[in-house]
């Protein structure tokens, strides 16, 4: 029940990776029959992740995971903008830690930051972003599902707008790519971050999708790898794997969303029947697997550390920043106060998960929110206050 934090490699990924870590190991850029072997695996992989996202291949370059997409992205396009004196920058409170410490760095470099509010159903405001726009923003970064509440933006109408203003707009469409469409065209956007390994491709492997029009300029400095922007020898194995995946996640796109949506409506049902508690952010525009509720009176970490022991495993807020006491910044993003926030529990469905495991959750998640509830102070207060 946490497939938001990762997912185990499926087989399709698993098949492509071996021959490139056993025989077909050669370097892409190697000259020889067992490097240009390498190198068209490469291209083949590049169309293939081109294809399922409608875009051309020579719009995809690979990168380490969701997280350097993101910091080239943000990065270069400041950059840019700096050069042609835009220093202003938007995006919204409830990113992930690689867009909003990647924006926190820029605003200590000098740049300016605008970000916009999510609202209480964790939803940008087109309204709002067209009013934050200005002639010297250089970039606009809205991720496309948040991580932990599941909502999706309304990115083509902010397209539409940043387009009318000028301004490139880069999504964070980590948590979508491989669990609803996603085609560039449609969405409008400039700039796209993706990861293998949340949709059953290996770690540490990703792509920054960027449309031609653009001049991506590299955030490393090395070799001529990726058309001179991204040097460092290829990582085939991962890049052959996560294209498997997210090929076989693209033909099976209707059936799984379908499957992980009636799981998601039946755990939300149970889940509603266990009272003081509530859905955080829109459940109508949500990923399809994303649950993540409130249960006052508790704590989020002593709830995981029981439903673990249970067999179950949950996150609270996200999988990057649990261990820490702070409450998640995406709930406060979305106006909880600091107790509310800490109470709070997602569960991550994927294709792979079952109707049993929906059902053996709601057998053991009221028992554990009643037991820790009947040993805290906090809810026998709100009891005596007739709060709940
Ligand atoms: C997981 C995740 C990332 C980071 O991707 P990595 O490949 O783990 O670096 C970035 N953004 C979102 C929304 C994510 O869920």
């Amino acid at each position: 029940m946490d497939n938001a934090a990762t997912t185990s490699v499926s087989e399709a990924a698993l098949a492509a990776m071996l021959p490139a870590l056993r025989e077909n190991y050669g370097n892409p850029s190697s000259l020889h029959e067992l490097g240009q072997r390498s190198s068209a695996a490469l291209e083949e992989a590049r169309e293939s992740v081109a294809w399922c996202l409608g875009a051309q291949p020579r719009e995809i370059y690979f990168t380490s995971g969701g997280t350097e997409a993101d910091n080239w992205a943000i990065r270069q396009l400041a950059r840019q903008g700096a050069a042609r004196g835009k220093k202003h920058l938007i995006t919204t409170a409830f990113e992930h830690h690689a867009v909003l410490h990647t924006m926190a760095r820029l605003e200590k470099d000098g740049f300016e930051v605008t970000y916009l509010d999510v609202h209480e159903d964790g939803l940008v405001r087109p309204e709002e972003l067209e009013a934050a726009l200005r002639d010297d923003t250089a970039l606009v970064s809205i991720m496309l599902a948040n991580n932990e509440i599941g909502t999706i933006q309304p990115i083509r109408a902010l397209a539409e707008l940043c387009h009318a203003h000028k301004v490139p707009i880069h999504t964070d469409a980590v948590q979508a790519v491989g669990h609803i469409p996603v085609n560039v065209d449609e969405l409008g956007v400039d700039l796209l971050s993706l990861s293998g390994h949340k949709f059953h491709g290996p770690k540490g492997v990703g792509a920054l999708y960027c449309r031609r029009s653009l001049r991506l300029t590299p955030l490393l400095e090395g070799g001529a790898q990726e058309r001179n922007r991204r040097p460092g020898t290829e990582n085939l194995p991962g890049i052959l794997g996560m294209a498997a995946a997210l090929r076989e996640a693209t033909e099976h796109l209707e059936e799984h969303m379908a499957h992980v949506t009636a799981l998601r409506d039946a755990l939300l049902t149970g889940i509603a029947d266990i009272p003081c508690t509530r859905v955080n952010g829109s459940v109508e525009h949500r990923l399809p697997g994303n649950v993540n509720v409130c249960f006052e009176g508790i704590e989020g970490e002593s709830l995981l550390l029981r439903l673990d022991l249970a067999g179950i495993c949950a996150s609270s807020g996200s999988a990057c920043t649990s261990g820490s006491l702070d409450p998640s910044h995406v709930l406060l993003a979305i106006g909880l106060p600091k107790e509310v926030a800490h109470g709070s529990l997602r569960l991550s469905l994927d294709a792979q998960n079952t109707r049993e495991e929906v059902d053996y959750t709601l057998e053991q998640l009221p028992r554990i929110v009643q037991t820790l509830r009947d040993m805290s102070p906090v809810w026998e207060q709100m009891k005596a206050e007739g709060r709940c």
